[in-house]
């Protein structure tokens, strides 16, 4: 199969679909790959380390859509990307139709057969191909905190871990999932106190087990919840109840009883955020103040590190493009997983949600 990958359009977007190395291992099953020039300069990776992967490069977007089989990107296609999918083609990327019917409408109408990564599923009833974001939203949104606690930026001017001496910042981390998970592991690394709040026991027993103690689990209540968000010095929002907006788990009235100068992260922020008081930010301009507590929203977090994000998502989609590329929509038909990723084909939507969502019959 030929197999293209276009270098992605949408604003501030730096992945890449196909990193040299998925290229290499496309080639060594026979494909034959076609990268457009420039695609992946936002890794540092240039058009010689696609050639010597194996990739052919091509001058133009236009060359990938008119003569790929398949189509490997990041991001949803943009309108001048879906104009040119045609039917019979197979398009592999994040598509979040959902909240999107001209996108889905573009589909649609272009006959393609479009897999979303982010619908593709696991026996254990996770998303695989969203969760290396997560666990990079996760470990980056210490990393912010950090940051924007610092005075120069409006925080208390703690440091995470402090010193012999002096008492380590406190974290609390509301949902101990995925970005949880992991925003848990870089706050505890670094030294600092940290609770995680969720409201699944089973959770909360594991992630007990794992950190032996390092870190404390409460279970969400009203009232937890208020006694570690009153005494952080950075709080974390990563809840998710799949296919729901976030649940406003922090009202504008608890922020009054925050420490003056603290910080919230809300990574939730992609499905409306977990604090009544959040709306989404950029990284050109990633935090504002609203009642002495620092917010910092940004809705795309994995774009500030488009390096370890390519190749955490290539790592995650490999597997099925390679399926894809092997056995076309037979790998489809033949893969439950793989099927539940299935949004578009030729004219119809395939996934019942997101058919839901937009009034289509599935
Ligand atoms: P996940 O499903 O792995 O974890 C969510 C956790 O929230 C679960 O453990 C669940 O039990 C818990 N939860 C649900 N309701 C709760 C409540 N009332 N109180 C406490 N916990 C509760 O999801 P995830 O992969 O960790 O993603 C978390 C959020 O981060 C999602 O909204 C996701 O879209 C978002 N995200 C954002 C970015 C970004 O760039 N901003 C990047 C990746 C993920």
């Amino acid at each position: 199969m030929r197999v293209g990958c276009p270098k992605e359009i949408k604003n501030h977007e730096y992945r890449v679909g196909l990193t040299p190395g998925a290229v290499r291992e496309y080639v060594a099953h026979g494909h034959d790959v076609i990268i457009e020039t420039g695609a992946g300069s936002g890794i540092g990776a240039d058009d010689d380390a696609y050639r010597a992967a194996g990739a052919r490069i091509v001058a133009s977007a236009s060359d990938i859509f008119q003569k790929s089989d398949m189509v490997v990107k990041v991001k949803e296609p943009q309108p001048d990307e879906w104009t040119q999918l045609r039917d019979g083609q197979i398009l592999y990327t994040y598509l979040h139709l959902a909240p999107d019917p001209e996108q889905t409408r573009g589909l649609l109408e272009s006959g393609v057969t479009a897999i979303a990564y982010e619908t593709v599923t696991d026996d254990r009833g996770g998303l695989p191909l969203l969760a290396p974001m997560s666990e990079v939203a996760g470990r980056l949104s210490i990393q912010a905190g950090a940051t924007a606690l610092q005075k120069a930026n409006g925080g208390r001017g703690v440091l995470l871990g402090g010193v012999p001496g002096v008492l380590p910042a406190k974290v609390a981390i509301i949902g101990g999932g995925v970005v949880g998970l992991h925003a848990a592991r870089m706050a505890a690394g670094l030294g600092a106190d940290v609770a995680i709040l969720d409201r699944s026991i089973p959770r909360l027993r594991q992630l007990d087990d794992l950190f032996g103690g390092r870190v404390h689990t409460r279970y969400s209540t009203i009232d937890a919840l208020e006694e570690e968000v009153f005494a952080a010095d950075l709080v974390i929002g990563a809840v998710l109840i799949p296919g729901a907006a976030a649940p406003k788990l922090v009202t504008r009235e608890m922020l009054s009883g925050m420490k003056k100068g603290a910080v919230i992260v809300d990574v939730a922020i992609d499905q409306g955020g977990c604090f009544e008081t959040s709306h989404a930010t950029t990284h050109s301009d990633p935090t504002f103040e609203v009642d002495g507590v620092v917010h910092y929203c940004v809705a795309n977090m994995p774009g500030a590190v488009p390096v370890t994000s390519a190749h955490a998502l290539n790592n995650a989609t490999l597997h099925y493009g390679l399926q894809l590329a092997n056995k076309g929509l037979k790998a489809i038909a033949e893969d439950r997983h793989l099927r539940a990723g299935l949004n578009v084909h030729r004219g119809r939507v395939t996934n019942g949600p997101v058919a839901d969502a937009l009034g289509y019959e599935s």
